[in-house]
């Protein structure tokens, strides 16, 4: 199921639209203020943005070129300002798409589909990528063109974790929160650790992969390029 994260101040209407969201199956969460939003995305699984331009803390414009400094996920601007569109679908904000305001919540989930759906097209195409690593996980083994990767159960969820969304950007909190059961016990550290341990792994078997990627200041990405 797809989590679509719903920015807007306007409380009424946002109830509106996460409702609307919800009736057409999809799960999602609402913040109110912009300068939330990156370290909520950086920290948890969203497949959409609907973010809205005029916020309190932080404008949309801004918040929109921040999370595209570290993921590529799918940004629809809401906006009264039509004059702005050029400049939001332009190169230098990196949105998606728009619905200009006033609209109607059917019109936005209608939005919403289609840009999931050509996201997942474009996901299926780039399915090679990934395709010479195979994790087991039920033997927790993982291999590279056949061969096997010694890991511990750790880095292998760790590995699991970062290949299931290639490009994206997991923090530290959200790895923590997804490995370990009792994330009080882990620190950054550990993570930056385990992290090493995988990636020497990984350069035994192919010594000039380079796969996971360290983000400064956000996290870890899994990418098949150099
Ligand atoms: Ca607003």
């Amino acid at each position: 199921m797809s989590n679509i994260l719903v920015v807007e101040d306007e409380h009424k209407l946002a109830e509106l639209l996460t409702a609307y969201l919800t009736q057409a199956g999809y799960d999602n969460h609402h913040l109110d203020r912009g300068d939330t939003v990156v370290e909520y995305v950086q920290n948890h699984n969203v497949d959409l943005i609907l973010l809205d331009l005029m916020l309190p803390g932080l404008d949309g414009i801004e918040v929109c070129k921040q999370i595209r400094a570290f993921s590529n996920i799918p940004i629809i601007m809401l906006t009264a300002k039509v004059e702005e569109i050029d400049r939001l679908l332009g190169l230098e904000m990196g949105a998606d798409d728009y619905v200009c305001k006033p609209y109607s919540p059917r019109e936005v989930v209608a939005r919403v589909k289609a840009n999931l759906r050509r996201i997942s097209f474009e996901s299926e195409t780039n399915k090679e990528e990934t395709s010479e690593f195979e994790l087991s996980v039920d033997r927790l083994r993982a291999t590279y063109k056949g061969e096997l990767i010694d890991l511990t159960t750790v880095e292998f969820q760790l590995l699991q974790l970062l290949i299931s969304e290639p490009g994206k950007v997991f923090g530290r909190e959200a790895i923590m929160n997804r490995i370990y059961n009792d994330s009080r016990v882990v620190s950054d550290r550990t993570i930056d650790s385990h992290i090493k341990k995988l990636r020497k792994k990984i350069a035994l078997i192919a010594p000039e992969l380079n796969v996971i990627h360290s983000v400064y200041g956000a996290g870890y990405r899994f990418e098949n390029s150099d």
